[in-house]
């Protein structure tokens, strides 16, 4: 699924390729993505709207529209966006005015398009923590404090902190050189510190790479982001630890694949 860098690749692409301009129809190839409101009065709200703005908050994306109208796109598992688009694999095409599609495509239909008034009152919105560029080293120590949940699931809790799926968990735990199943309130002040930074640091230098491209995940321009190549244990199974050489480890947490150096990682 796309975590946060993924998401404001896209945001800051559909920044530069779509303010400004107006979007003069839809076509639905398949309505089950658009969840709000019945699709006739989605197509007729958003057609003849002009994209004012892009915003993202956590792994939603935002397109502001005149009108005081906004169309929110959370991709879910298999959502991809793509500029211009040919309209041959999209479920939704949104047609612009400079002759152009935006294509929605979504494999496993699981992807939730909504046009409304506001944003900010969707249930989704309303039970976000908040985003690692948000929170000090303070704040996170007291919010780890008393918690007894293991520390990758934790911080995959969009409720607890938001954008941090289980790609960037696992990465920023070995960066941080924490096993990823140690109760999060045994971290130490000195690891607690470490683990922000690193995810920070993490989420940072995929959004210059422009997101992993595991999955479905592309550009805006269908092209693929190049961060996979900079995974260190991500997807590593069995291959040489980057920093000791062992072999990193696959295991299951909290229901998900998880991967680690048992050597490094304490
Ligand atoms: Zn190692």
């Amino acid at each position: 699924m796309p975590e946060l860098p993924e998401v404001e690749t896209i945001k800051r692409e559909l920044e530069q390729a779509l303010v400004g301009k107006k979007i003069t129809g839809v076509i639905v190839n398949n309505p089950r993505v658009i969840r709000e409101p019945k699709t006739e009065n989605f197509v007729k709200g958003v057609s003849g709207s002009t994209i004012k703005n892009i915003l993202r908050k956590a792994k939603l994306l935002i397109l502001e529209l005149s009108g005081g109208r906004y169309l929110t796109i959370h991709l879910k598992m298999t959502g991809q966006l793509v500029y211009p688009g040919d309209g041959k694999k999209s479920r939704i095409s949104f047609k612009l005015s400079n002759g152009k599609l935006l294509d929605f495509n979504d494999q496993r239909l699981f992807a939730e398009l909504r046009l409304v008034s506001d944003w900010k009152k969707l249930k989704f919105i309303q039970g976000l923590g908040p985003e690692p560029f948000g929170i000090n080293t303070a704040r996170f120590k007291e919010m780890l404090d008393n918690k007894k949940t293991k520390i990758k699931p934790l911080i995959m809790d969009q409720s607890f902190i938001s954008g941090v799926g289980n790609l960037y968990a696992a990465e920023a735990l070995f960066r941080a050189r924490i096993d990823p199943g140690r109760p999060a309130a045994s971290l130490t002040g000195k690891e607690k510190e470490r683990l922000l930074k690193e995810i920070i640091e993490t989420l940072k230098e995929a959004i210059k790479y422009k997101g992993s491209s595991i999955d479905q995940y592309v550009q805006l321009s269908g092209m693929q982001g190049d961060y996979v190549k900079y995974h260190k244990v991500y997807g590593r199974e069995g291959k040489p630890c980057l920093a000791c050489g062992a072999p990193v480890k696959r295991i299951a947490l909290g229901g998900r694949g998880t991967y680690f150096c048992p050597r490094c990682q304490k």
